[in-house]
């Protein structure tokens, strides 16, 4: 009742005195999902309905004339915004019935984002994305006795593709030889293989030869400003790719893929636990920080900096092949316990049916 009360409040003030407005409506599609961002100018309180080919979205007030926009890609044909007496209806009008949806609002700036899709929701969680840091021209962060980053990361995910292969998790590397592979084309290959998980491998540098241990980042904001620290230095890499590709890159940042997020967290989680009884460094935690090469994925993903290549300590245990497989195991240890979690909550599935946020 409280709710209801709140709501008709909000609808009273929207409309009469800040009428909710939509600055403008953008979508981005792939063959496997449509996503429909409204940018509006203060946070969306929505309703949403489920038909068998439509989808009916209601917001408080509104303001302006009906605007249609037509995508007719596989997934969608139309959409149109319409003033009603007291709310807006978005309605969706998709190609095919069977449709999964999400919605969710972002803020800062506020947006409505409408993810559509038909690809139905995993209840196993088979493919797996091994990203090996850096490569080619990008040797990554050079460490301790001139060891490259590039060149430890590969040998790691190689180890672990065996290690992942062998628990029957089809596996498959955004590089497994010494290329140079843009950040953007990771997240594409990622995304056209059909990945359930992403797991990108890195090593830590820091201008302090004593700094040492291994954490684990999910995409989010960071909190401190050792992780965006962190995230500077991986992300640079984009200063030697080419326009066309840093271009691609800023239109992506301004979709926020933060869907995945609990996921992430849990998978980062699980990583940290398993590495912490397979490492004798110290477990640094697992953060959030804002990664490029996370920026997009279809999937749960996380990025792990395995240990410091600066720390001559760690350069040393980088060397040695038997130290590269512990970590193997520990990252391959924390995959299987997520799919454990994953398959014991079927998928970790959400109610699609109709649902609203007040
Ligand atoms: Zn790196």
């Amino acid at each position: 009742m409280k709710n209801y009360f709140i709501f008709i409040f909000f609808l009273f003030f929207s409309s009469s005195l800040y009428p909710l407005q939509v600055a403008g409506v953008r979508y981005s599609s792939r063959p496997e999902k449509t996503r429909i961002v409204l940018d509006l100018d203060s946070y969306p309180f929505y309703r949403v309905e489920k038909n068998a080919s439509s989808l009916q979205i209601y917001l408080p007030g509104y303001e302006g004339k009906p605007r249609t926009l037509f995508i007719n890609n596989q997934l969608v044909k139309k959409l149109t915004l319409k003033p009603e007496e007291i709310s807006t209806s978005l309605t969706i009008e998709l190609a095919k019935a069977n449709y999964t949806y999400r919605v969710f609002p972002l803020t800062n700036p506020y947006r409505l984002v409408i993810d559509l899709s038909y690809r139905q929701s995993r209840k196993s969680l088979q493919r797996i994305v091994i990203d090996p840091g850096h490569g080619g021209k990008d040797p990554g962060a050079i460490g301790w006795g001139g060891l490259k980053e590039k060149n430890v990361t590969l040998k790691i995910a190689l180890y672990l593709r065996d290690y992942l292969k062998r628990d029957g998790f089809t596996v498959f590397l955004t590089r497994d030889k010494d290329v140079f592979v843009p950040l953007r084309k990771r997240v594409q290959f990622s995304n056209s293989h059909q990945a359930d998980l992403f797991v990108s491998i890195h090593c830590n540098a820091s201008l302090s030869r004593y700094a040492t241990g291994f954490e684990t980042y999910y995409l989010d904001e960071a909190l401190d400003p050792l992780s965006r620290a962190v995230a500077r230095v991986e992300n640079s890499v984009v200063n030697l790719e080419d326009k066309v590709e840093k271009r691609k890159l800023t239109i992506l940042e301004d979709l926020d893929f933060l869907e995945y997020r609990k996921e992430s967290i849990m998978l980062a989680r699980l990583i940290q636990a398993k590495l912490d009884r397979y490492l004798p460094t110290p477990n640094r935690g697992h953060k959030s920080a804002l990664f490029y090469v996370l920026k997009g994925i279809d999937s749960p993903g996380v990025l792990v900096e395995t240990g410091f290549i600066s720390s001559p300590y760690e350069a040393r245990l980088f060397r040695k092949n038997s130290y590269l497989k512990q970590i193997a195991r520990g990252i391959e240890g924390g995959i299987v316990n997520f799919r454990k979690e994953f398959e014991a909550s079927e998928g970790f599935t959400r109610k699609f049916s109709s649902h609203r946020n007040f």
